[in-house]
């Protein structure tokens, strides 16, 4: 029998999300400067290196995989990445967190090449606060984009907005609204601190609770569902007879820890242990050196089992490695 990526705590570790540049088209705010510097591309991980360590983690019993950057869509030959994960034996699940804004065009090669579904990230529906947000962004391409996926059937669609204070707390009942008419998850993510941007973010971050109780001032209160179990790592309501559901992640007040299932491998091959915390193990520098599938499913399970709990947000342990755009979220 296969092993299985076990951590110390007994959590079984079978979600990949694969970061597939560290490149991006926008320039959010909460995400990474306006005059960010990139790896050069021989540093990241090419198509073949990651065919081979997506079929050894697969061979781990890892079946869910998420593809995100930086922007997953402006890697080149994404569709044909997309093909090689979804037919890699073992792998059921695969979708995409992506800006929305090439989904236009890519929308319907991707879902044929196998890309089940899609998070989009939107923040606001106002399209001169989403410039000042994205810097570089239209909110036009990314509803386009949002159209299309849902036109080719990459459903349930889920939103992701990150609410910054000073920004885009004005718009969460806006956003949460969309649920009413659209069978989509609006997902409010609370801002996480992290290298270059953070004090930024624990200036503005904005918690689930003021964010519930402004959309029930402004429109009306959302019912919990499922008892407050969480669905993946959001914790779901509704608004009464609302198509879609409105989820709220809140990694920082409400941490997940216990029932976290998931790895990242970030662009330039390297597996993260935990999003907010710096421990990492480096895969590519032996996938380049010789190393065998063998040889990277043993650093692979000896990485996962020294997995952290949780992050240390609390004790102002801040992850400083990394920005968001280079882990992938
Ligand atoms: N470019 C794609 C996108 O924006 O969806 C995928 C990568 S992005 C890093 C993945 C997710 O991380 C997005 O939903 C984004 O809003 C979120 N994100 C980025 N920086 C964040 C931060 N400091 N705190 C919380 N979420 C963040
Ligand atoms: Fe790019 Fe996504 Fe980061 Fe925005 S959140 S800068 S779209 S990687």
């Amino acid at each position: 029998m296969t092993a299985q990526a076990l951590d110390r705590f007994g959590r079984l570790i079978n979600y990949l999300r694969i970061s597939l540049t560290d490149k991006c088209n926008l320039r959010c705010v909460y995400c990474m400067p306006e005059d960010m510097v990139f790896r050069p591309s021989h540093e990241l991980m090419q198509d073949d290196e990651l065919s081979t360590l997506v079929r050894v983690f697969a061979e781990l019993g890892f079946h869910k995989f998420r593809l995100t950057g930086g922007e997953p869509t402006i890697r080149q030959n994404i569709v044909d990445i997309v093909r090689m994960i979804a037919q890699t034996p073992g792998v059921n699940n695969l979708s995409m967190t992506t800006n929305g804004v090439l989904l236009r065009s890519l929308a319907e090669p991707l879902h044929r090449a196998g890309l089940q579904r899609i998070n989009v990230s939107v923040d606001t529906l106002d399209p001169v606060r989403f410039k000042r947000i994205t810097r570089w962004g239209s909110l036009d391409d990314v509803w386009a984009g949002i159209e299309a996926a849902e036109r080719v059937g990459m459903t349930p669609i889920k939103l992701n907005a990150v609410v910054v204070r000073g920004f885009n707390d004005g718009d969460v009942t806006e956003l949460a609204r969309l649920s009413v008419d659209h069978d989509w998850q609006i997902r409010f993510i609370e801002m996480m601190p992290f290298g270059d941007v953070a004090t930024f973010a624990r200036e503005q971050i904005v918690t689930d609770q003021e964010i519930r109780d402004q959309i029930a001032g402004e429109y009306m209160p959302l019912e919990l569902l499922d008892d407050g179990h969480l669905d993946g790592e959001a914790r779901l309501y509704r608004f009464p007879n609302a198509r879609g559901t409105v989820g709220f992640i809140s990694t920082v007040t409400q941490p997940f820890c216990a029932s976290c299932n998931r790895a990242r491998l970030t662009a330039d091959g390297i597996l993260r242990l935990c999003l907010l915390r710096d421990k990492e193990v480096d895969l590519l520098t032996p996938l380049r050196n010789g190393a065998s599938a063998d040889d990277l499913k043993r650093i692979i399970l000896d990485g996962i089992w020294h997995k952290p709990w949780g992050h240390g947000l609390e004790q102002d342990v801040i992850p400083l490695k990394r920005v968001m755009s280079q882990i992938g979220g």
